[in-house]
């Protein structure tokens, strides 16, 4: 990967004008009821496959990057391929005012360069299964890349079907490129040992590596919302 790409992925939180309270927000600008609107988005299209895969401390963060290709999700038809995850503690986003201990990013490109990210926010209580899947490699991980053989992006283990969505900004140039966001509104647990770990690794000055919270200037966030099934 090049130097430019690989900024470009470690930098895809959202500009500081971007919504990063969901919920409160959707409310706010669709009411209670806007079926029309969630229905437009259907369920997040994911292709993954099982490829290798290294466990990777970029100092500011930790993250799985696949060497090869872990498949792709597919948004307004368009086909991004999947990257890397890496993790902020504490989350970016807030869900009703609330800030949770850890967000993960999965991160994707198109063949044109565009961005989409999809996080997944996690709350304390039990272990997650995919970081404790890594949690051997975690151990005094240096900036010395450690193998994971092969990886499917789906063992992250995505929560339901609800998320919202919504175009944010690339924080370093090119600036115009749009990232499209999708996080999820089911929430996740994950242990203090493992956060511990995740931030263990790092520099002490990037042990807190989220972004602060900020307004949303009057940008759009869809919410998909589908009927339950079996009703
Ligand atoms: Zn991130």
């Amino acid at each position: 990967m090049s130097i430019l790409t690989d900024k470009i992925m470690r930098h895809i939180a959202p500009k500081a004008n971007d919504m990063l309270d969901m919920r409160s927000v959707v409310m706010g600008l669709f009411g209670q009821t806007g079926p029309e609107v969630r229905s437009q988005l259907g369920d997040l299209h994911r292709n993954y496959a099982s490829a290798s895969a290294v466990l990777r401390n970029r100092t500011e963060d930790v993250a799985v990057v696949w060497l090869g290709n872990a498949g792709s999700i597919t948004i307004n038809r368009t086909v991004y391929t999947v990257d890397n995850c890496h993790w902020h503690s504490p989350a970016e986003h807030t869900l009703n005012g609330i800030k949770y201990e850890l967000e993960i990013h999965i991160v994707h490109r198109s063949a044109q360069n565009q961005i989409a990210v999809v996080a997944i926010l996690y709350r304390y209580g039990s272990p997650d299964p995919f970081i404790d899947r890594l949690f051997g490699s975690l151990k005094n991980l240096t900036t010395e890349d450690r193998p994971l053989g092969s990886v499917n992006p789906e063992s992250i283990d995505f929560p339901g079907r609800n998320y919202y969505r919504y175009k944010g900004s690339l924080t370093t140039p090119p600036c115009s490129e749009g990232v499209v966001w999708t996080v999820f509104q089911q929430v996740k647990t994950v242990s203090h040992s493992q956060v511990d770990a995740l931030k263990r690794v790092l520099p002490p000055q990037n042990r807190n590596n989220a972004r602060p919270t900020q307004p949303l200037n009057g940008r759009p966030v869809l919410l998909y919302d589908p009927p339950r099934r079996g009703n």
